[in-house]
């Protein structure tokens, strides 16, 4: 019904395309409360939730602390188009976990952010063209939404209409996990490439991590070459490690792009790194970039008491043993059953491969059997168990599930590979 209504009101009726159940048919639910690991939908069902707003909800939903900063800032005022204090108390929060970034800038999304980080990075190279990697996604701009055809490298294609293909011939296209298709771009345009903007861990393909070494010798390469290395950690930034994928493997991006949790639910982005690299930002450099609502009080309040809650010892091991649980009781399903399936896991990020062949790049995503999940997907969702609606997005984890929700989840998700739909196409 609510569904029917959006379709009137919305393309697609939803105002975030992965939302409609495109990847996995049927219809979404509209969602009207959420509290600790748990969310509601408007027919009172309630969900075991690991979708959790696609990664801010580390807390879990209204989460009292989180909920008390944003009542106590929207009663002084909902914006100022001025500086507030709430302002420098997140930025520090971020920086004393993030000591790469030296200077950094609020916006209002994860989009902004790698769109003014790649500007940035372009104006202070005065190179034009860029280098991503295909299956990472780093919001909407223009120049991110290219894909790459199969091959190695190839010079953009987009992969979204409405993209300019002058604009697209700028954004290379490399495997993940590959080395050498990195060494063979920037030998196939010396002295042109801007930037390598990657997730040091890939979490829009599903989970799939960064073999040892890759990292640094993409950081090596780039700076070789006289390119910057911009780290994304929209997702994985205070969610696999307080300090991000670059406090795990120990390694300097020139800037890093953050979203999700340092905005605790609300609309926050930043981008940030090297001083001499920022200070090329306006109104201290000439590379313009502005918003009204950036560092909008309630959504910098939010965030500064999240991180303060993520600050307290003993979380990330919390979600670690969380994330572990989930894994042992998964692996045990599947190998019970012989399925042809694969868990990827960092903390308490998560993602069940339905493939037999290990999965290290977007090819090898790909030949999942996406079909598998979309049932396991309603099997579970019909049974109160709320999953990403797509086979190549993660699920998340949050302090607020408990060790016996993760064992509902075990027994329901088990349930759900032993049924015969689910099992025919991976046995
Ligand atoms: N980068 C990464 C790694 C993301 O996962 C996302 C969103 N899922 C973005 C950028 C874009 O963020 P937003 O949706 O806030 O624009």
């Amino acid at each position: 019904m609510l569904f029917e209504q959006a379709q009137a009101l919305f393309p697609g009726g939803v105002n975030s395309p992965v939302r409609a159940f495109g990847a996995v048919g049927g219809t979404p639910r509209f969602m009207v409360r959420g509290e600790g690991s748990r969310v509601y939908d408007a027919d009172g069902n309630g969900y075991i939730d690991y979708v959790g707003s696609w990664g801010p909800l580390v807390l879990g939903h209204a989460h009292p602390r989180v909920v008390e900063a944003i009542e106590r800032a929207a009663a002084a005022g909902t914006s100022f188009g001025a500086p507030n204090p709430y302002e420098i108390e997140l930025a520090e929060a971020i920086m004393s976990a993030m000591p790469f970034i030296e200077r950094l800038r609020f916006v209002s999304s994860g989009t902004e952010a790698c769109m003014s980080a790649l500007r940035l990075a372009r104006a202070f190279t005065g190179r034009d063209m860029i280098l991503k990697i295909a299956g990472c996604y780093h919001g909407h701009g223009d120049s991110l939404l290219v894909n790459a055809g199969s091959g190695s490298i190839t010079f953009g294609v987009p992969s979204s209409a409405g993209v300019p293909a002058a604009l697209a011939e700028l954004t290379v296209v490399v495997p993940y996990n590959d080395t050498e298709a990195i060494e063979r771009a920037f030998a196939a345009a010396p002295d042109k490439i801007a930037c390598c903007i990657i997730e040091p861990m890939a979490a829009n393909m599903g989970l799939v991590l960064p073999q040892p070494g890759y990292l640094q010798a993409l950081v090596d390469i780039a700076h070789r070459r006289g390119a910057l290395v911009i780290f994304d950690e929209v997702i994985t930034g205070f969610r696999v490690a307080r300090g991000g994928a670059q406090a795990l493997y120990g390694i300097a991006p020139d800037l890093t792009c953050l979203g999700k949790i340092i905005g605790a639910g609300l609309p926050v982005g930043a981008f940030g790194g090297r001083a001499d690299v920022m200070k090329r930002l306006a109104p201290e450099g000439d590379v313009y970039q502005a918003g009204t609502l950036s560092g909008n009080p309630l959504a910098m309040a939010a965030g500064a008491a999240c991180l303060r809650e993520l600050s307290q010892s003993g979380v990330y091991e919390r979600l670690e043993t969380l994330g572990a649980r989930l894994e042992a009781g998964l692996r045990t399903a599947i190998d019970e059953l012989g399925l042809r399936a694969q868990i990827h896991r960092q903390g308490s990020v998560f993602t069940l491969f339905f493939n037999a062949q290990p999965v290290r790049d977007l090819k090898s995503v790909l030949a999942s059997d996406a079909k598998a999940y979309a049932r396991l997907f309603h099997f579970a969702l019909d049974r109160g168990v709320s999953l990403a609606p797509s086979a190549f997005e993660v699920g998340f984890i949050s302090l607020a599930h408990s060790p016996a929700d993760i064992d509902d989840t075990i027994d329901v998700l088990a349930a759900a590979l032993k049924s015969t739909p689910v099992q025919a196409a991976t046995a």
